[in-house]
């Protein structure tokens, strides 16, 4: 690869809003021969046939940010892999991180609630398993601490691999946490929610985070969700 082609590259990645990028693990850099192949060999951000299976396997077992640490299990996303609808939200908490899938906890249950209820409501049957769940990053941060700038700008970049994939109709994000990692805006999310914005072409519905609806003094922040 040439400066210039590396160059067009990281301007692409950083007009997606992506400014940190990792050393593929394909190559251990000890193996890597100097003269022959480049030092770093940059990820491909939407390659051509993607598919979840390849993206997972890309994953692999991880170690590209220290949310590795302490992880169980690699959360990467489930549901129905077509969907027109995918929910973003920030990251695996203990029960996730046991299980090895997305929003299976108390926040879990209540984001069940509010797709199937809702929807039923609105006449329209759709199921939690209609839709795919995934998080910006896929590693549980310790003591479900925000996950860190770097850690969701290096793991977003398999998010941003699922989305372009499924090529879902609509994203819903939960959580300021998921709303900067896909929009990176400034703004709050009590003043973003409910508003549709877009992310490469695929409006994007913001709304609150289940955990943040579990408290109970945010029973009116429920009830706008
Ligand atoms: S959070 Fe993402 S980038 Fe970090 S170790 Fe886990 S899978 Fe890798």
């Amino acid at each position: 690869m040439t400066p210039d082609q590396i160059r067009d590259y990281l301007k692409y990645y950083r007009d997606l809003g992506i400014e940190t990028i990792y050393r593929s693990t394909s190559i251990p850099l000890e193996q890597t021969p100097l003269l022959s192949k480049p030092l770093i060999e940059l990820p491909v951000l939407a390659p051509e046939g993607d598919t979840l299976q390849k993206i997972r396997a890309d994953i692999g077992d991880c170690q590209r940010c220290r949310l590795c640490e302490a992880r169980k299990k690699i959360v990467f996303g489930s549901g129905n892999e077509t969907s027109p609808l995918v929910f973003v939200g920030e990251g695996p908490g203990a029960d996730e991180d046991e299980q090895g899938v997305p929003f299976v906890g108390r926040a879990g249950q209540l984001l069940t609630q509010m797709i199937e209820n809702t929807a039923a409501k609105e006449g329209i049957p759709v199921k939690r398993s209609d839709v795919y769940i995934c998080n910006v990053v896929k590693c549980r941060p310790p003591e479900n601490r925000a996950p860190q700038p770097d850690e969701m700008e290096i793991c977003g970049q398999f998010l941003f691999r699922q989305l372009m994939t499924i090529k879902p109709k609509a994203i819903c994000v939960l959580g300021a946490t998921a709303m900067k990692a896909l929009l990176n805006t400034k703004e709050g999310i009590t003043k973003s929610r409910g508003q549709w914005q877009k992310w490469n072409g695929i409006p994007v519905m913001i709304t609150y985070h289940p955990s943040y609806l579990l408290r109970q003094y945010n029973a009116q922040a429920k009830r706008e969700a």
